[in-house]
């Protein structure tokens, strides 16, 4: 079987694996099957591989990773991690196909009856594609890794660094694959005396491109979750002027933040998203004839170059003026309305942060695992977070207008590659070198890309601040350390430099999710060759 067909063969049967994030035993069936595949590679070749399958701490899921490493006979410590995820998005959207989402090649016949959009109409007609769920994000990458990996282990003589191959689950919902695997990658490191020259990652590459040029991204954006709990006084609605409405003041920090042009990032290849909503609820279980007190408001944040502590900084400011602004506004209308006198003075709202609220909810013998224990155990990791905060609140009994700030789950740091280190610089220049022998040897124009604007698991590859940095999102997470969790000590300990070597295809997470076989099974095995070469030569002894 020539690599083509032996990579689409093994795509097929992962494909077939049903996994989606954090729901049944689909990703854990997948490792199962890894684990399966490298022991029957290792048993023919044993000796210089090891096999390792290691839990993920606390997994409500039971989940666990595969991980192998291959040593280099020539006995040097210079590594590079192969990483991907084996968890995909749920089968949505399939209508009448969803029972043939997971069977690439069965769908890719049916679709030939399907209503296709034009394009994918036309990359059907063209033989390239494989359409379903999974092909391109990303089981197609976990075949690449896997065969290089076998590669190695068939011919010792064939690469001059060791290769960890080390796929996670979650990456789609919260990563907690990849921050599971962190602990593993620097005790590993340390028992078996590595050096991580670079981590590569296989996820489709054409995600934000347009046209013929294929983004080659050696760095990835962060991502942050700012949360504002909003108090503010209950009271009939026919007593108006006794209550403060607390949908009034998140709708008021929606307006400040949403789309404001100071949280928008940008690098020399583009500007981000700036801050969006994501979330205005007012808190309360029923229906009742009540001025709302309480409401959340959430954002999702993109980052560059912002640490947690920045963004709580400019999330303070925001809030302070939204909470001055709303409570003026009231106080107009009401005046206007004649339900406050001329010369009522203006409440003046608080703002607090919740890592200082469940501090003084804690002196009270406030316990924020007890309200974890009661909680549903499916519900939404961001519900429960934000339950904990509010029973801190009930607990502390602080009287409002106040807006509580904090975090939600997940944080992704922002890795970039800042030319700093050794490491970065070889890697850099790897990149540059994998440019002209993309187009030299297949005609294909690669072009580097500084950051990768779509969340990726290399987020978790070391993180690039100060401990204080990240003590301000875990002191202001309500849950942190339980509910979600992050190994900082062993975080900041990780420095690898990424890279995506991916295939290509496109519409990942829609119905027409479809792989581009040609470029992914062709190109590709032959691109992630060349960098692991290049990285050999430049490693050091
Ligand atoms: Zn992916």
């Amino acid at each position: 079987m020539d690599r083509f067909d032996k990579l689409r063969a093994t795509t097929l049967e992962l494909c077939r694996i049903p996994s989606p994030s954090a729901a049944g035993d689909g990703e854990n069936r997948v490792m199962d099957d890894l684990e399966r595949r490298l022991s029957g590679a290792l048993s023919r070749k044993p000796g210089c591989c090891s096999l390792f399958r290691y839990p993920l701490p606390r997994d409500p899921y039971g989940r666990s990773h595969v991980a192998a490493l291959w040593r280099c006979p020539s006995g040097t410590k210079d590594t590079v991690i192969l990483m991907g995820h084996v968890d995909v998005v749920e089968a949505e959207g399939y209508g009448p196909l969803t029972p043939w989402a997971y069977d690439p090649e069965e769908l890719t016949r049916r679709m030939a009856s399907a209503d296709l959009p034009e394009e994918a109409r036309r990359d059907l007609r063209s033989g390239r594609f494989l359409f379903g769920r999974g092909t391109m994000d990303m089981k197609a990458g976990i075949a690449l890794h896997l065969d290089l990996f076998e590669e190695a282990l068939e011919n010792p003589e064939r690469f001059g660094v060791n290769l960890l191959f080390c796929p996670v689950v979650d990456e789609e919902n919260d990563s907690a694959g990849m921050r599971g695997a962190i602990p593993f990658l620097t005790d590993l490191a340390r028992n078996e005396r590595l050096r991580y020259l670079a981590c590569l990652n296989a996820e489709p590459c054409d995600l934000g491109s347009e046209g013929p040029v294929r983004p080659l991204y050696v760095g990835t954006i962060g991502k942050i979750m700012p949360l504002a709990l909003l108090q503010g006084r209950e009271a009939h609605v026919g007593e108006v002027a006794l209550g403060i409405n607390a949908a009034l003041l998140a709708s008021s920090l929606v307006e400040a933040l949403d789309g404001d042009p100071q949280t928008c990032e940008r690098t020399p290849d583009g500007v981000f998203s700036p801050a969006i909503c994501m979330g205005l609820e007012i808190r309360r279980r029923a229906y009742s004839v009540t001025v709302p007190a309480r409401a959340a408001v959430y954002f999702n944040l993109l980052t560059v170059t912002r640490t947690p502590a920045e963004v709580l900084d400019l999330f303070r400011d925001r809030a302070s003026s939204a909470l001055a602004t709303a409570l003026e506004k009231r106080q107009r209308d009401l005046t206007a309305c004649g339900l406050l006198p001329q010369d009522a003075p203006t409440p003046r709202g608080q703002v607090l942060e919740a890592g200082d609220l469940l501090e003084q909810a804690r002196r009270k013998g406030f316990d924020p695992e007890g309200v974890l224990a009661r909680l549903d155990p499916h519900l939404d990791a961001r519900e429960k977070s934000l339950r904990i905060l509010e029973a801190a609140l009930d607990a502390v009994g602080v009287q409002g207008p106040l807006a509580v700030l904090g975090f939600l789950p997940p944080y992704y740091p922002q890795r970039l590659n800042q030319n700093r280190t050794e490491g970065e610089k070889h890697l850099r220049e790897v990149a540059q070198d994998l440019v002209g022998h993309a187009q030299r040897t297949h005609g294909e124009t690669l072009e580097i890309r500084e950051v990768f604007g779509g969340i990726t698991d290399l987020s978790f590859l070391g993180f690039q601040g100060r401990k204080e940095d990240l003590e301000a999102l875990a002191r202001n997470l309500p849950g942190w350390g339980t509910l979600y969790d992050l190994d900082r000590e062993r975080l900041l300990e990780l420095d690898v430099p990424i890279l995506n070597v991916g295939t290509a295809g496109k519409d990942a997470h829609k119905w027409t999710e479809r792989l581009d076989t040609e470029y992914s099974f062709r190109v590709t095995p032959d691109l992630l060759r060349f960098v692991v070469d290049r990285l050999a030569e430049q490693g050091r002894p």
